[in-house]
């Protein structure tokens, strides 16, 4: 049975926090009669951002290495060693959950296939067990996976489950065991509302839209958003929680991509030596 890598979003992809105004205001409440434009606006920002992330400058909205492990977990996704990766979060905001797996997905392809965030429909159960708090549940999980995009089978065993979070679930804990619940470090970088903007003016720029309000809008969206790091403070290097996820994308993959190299190297030498003889 192929498995299935959950990834809680904030504090454990990622810090979405300097992003929500920028988020916001290219999904929500837009007139009919500007959608294609605002998409537009939306795909260039996700593009954009995402290469700013790859670069040698990289914001750190994105928990720094995380491409490193969906990189890996691309390829185990083709060998069908990995069915699908899952974003599951309790943020109420879907628009920044879907950003996250757009961003993923600009890069990696369809790698992520299901995005749950706090409000999805099946949530039901674990929004009224005790309002106010915020639960996940291998009961939900599992109805997810098995009635929703991922079509997993009915009788998916936790053993094939590695999730990844920055908090503790104990009912996911539980169910899961320390085998397949991860616990990761909280990556709560805040990264540069400055540079963001930056990025912000230029989507919409290139997306044809002149907003004579924009400076003004940016500002409201600053002083909403508190403590973000300065233009040129870098994001914390790769952490422990990389580590980790690379360790169970190890397990289930195996040293494949050196081993294959190697014998690749070891097929030429072999043929070359066989050339000589001949
Ligand atoms: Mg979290």
């Amino acid at each position: 049975m192929g498995n299935y890598f959950i990834f809680d979003m904030d504090e454990t992809l990622g810090e979405m926090y300097p992003m929500f105004y920028f988020i916001s205001s290219l999904t929500e409440n837009i007139p009919e009669d500007g959608k294609i434009f605002y998409d537009n606006a939306y795909n260039i920002f996700v593009k954009n951002l995402l290469s700013i992330e790859l670069s040698n400058e990289p914001l750190g909205v994105l928990r720094p290495g995380i491409f490193k492990v969906m990189d890996r977990l691309a390829v185990l996704k083709k060998q069908g060693k990995v069915k699908d990766v899952v974003i599951y979060s309790n943020n109420g905001h879907p628009e920044s959950v879907r950003f996250m797996r757009d961003i993923i997905n600009a890069k990696e392809g369809d790698l992520v296939r299901e995005c749950i965030d706090w409000t999805h429909p099946m949530r039901e159960e674990e929004r009224l067990k005790q309002p106010g708090a915020a639960y996940k549940t291998w009961n939900v999980l599992k109805k997810i996976l098995v009635e929703g995009n991922c079509k997993a089978p009915a009788d998916l065993e936790s053993k094939n489950i590695y999730f990844f979070d920055d908090l503790d679930h104990p009912d996911l804990q539980k169910n899961l065991g320390p085998e397949n619940y991860f616990k990761v470090p909280a990556y709560n970088f805040r990264a540069s509302f400055d540079r963001i903007a930056d990025e912000y003016r230029r989507a919409l720029e290139e997306a044809g839209i002149h907003d004579d309000n924009l400076e003004n809008d940016i500002k409201n969206f600053r002083n909403k958003t508190q403590n973000t790091a300065s233009r040129n403070t870098k994001p914390p290097q790769e952490d422990e929680g990389i580590q980790m996820m690379l360790k169970a994308v190890g397990m289930v993959g195996g040293q494949q991509r050196k081993r294959l190299r190697s014998t690749r190297k070891r097929r030429q030498r072999r043929s070359k030596k066989l050339l000589r003889k001949n």
